[in-house]
């Protein structure tokens, strides 16, 4: 089964992966956003977000298109595949899917809300993807400096 290599894997596709995404894209982190679905999650089934700063009023597809392109813009590579496991091996984790397997040093998963029914916002959702991802560039730089 092909390997790619990744310094950064990203599981999940809604506005908390794609502000992973983003944030890691732009730390120059080579990033591959896995989506088993439609890129935005949620918030893409969403007709009218009218909370979204900065935004008056948008569609949910079209602001997780505005999302992915931002993302993409800075190097973000986007697949649409299902994780059906994740395995450590050694310093780094092996990412399977159906088609591929994915090798990165560090893994991000935002595959939605576990807390069936929570009140959740796409705000505090990509909040919490960039708080990921910043903390994934923490880990590399403490764990991989010396192969960079
Ligand atoms: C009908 C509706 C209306 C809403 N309206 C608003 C609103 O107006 N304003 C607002 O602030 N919030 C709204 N929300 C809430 C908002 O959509 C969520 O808070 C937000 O989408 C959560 O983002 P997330 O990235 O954490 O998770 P999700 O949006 O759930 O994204 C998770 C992604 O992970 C993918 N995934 C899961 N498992 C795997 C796997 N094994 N492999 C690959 N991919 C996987 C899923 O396909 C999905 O795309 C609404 C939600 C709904 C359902």
């Amino acid at each position: 089964m092909p390997r790619q290599a990744y310094d950064i894997v990203i599981v999940g596709g809604g506005p908390a992966g794609l502000a992973a995404g983003l944030y890691a894209a732009r730390a120059r982190r080579k990033t591959v956003l896995l989506e088993k679905g439609v890129i935005g999650g949620q918030i893409a089934l969403t007709e009218l977000v009218e909370n979204y700063p900065g935004v008056p009023s948008v569609n949910g597809f079209d602001l997780a298109q505005t999302m992915l392109k931002q993302a993409e813009s800075y190097g973000l590579e986007t697949q649409f595949a299902a994780v059906t496991a994740l395995e450590q091996e050694g310093k780094r984790w092996l990412v399977r899917t159906a088609e591929d397997e994915y090798v990165g040093k560090a893994v991000i998963v935002t595959a939605g809300d576990a807390r069936q029914n929570a009140a959740r916002q796409v705000v505090s959702s990509a909040s919490d993807g960039a708080t990921a991802a910043i903390a994934a560039e923490h880990y590399l730089s403490s764990n991989f400096a010396a192969e960079e």
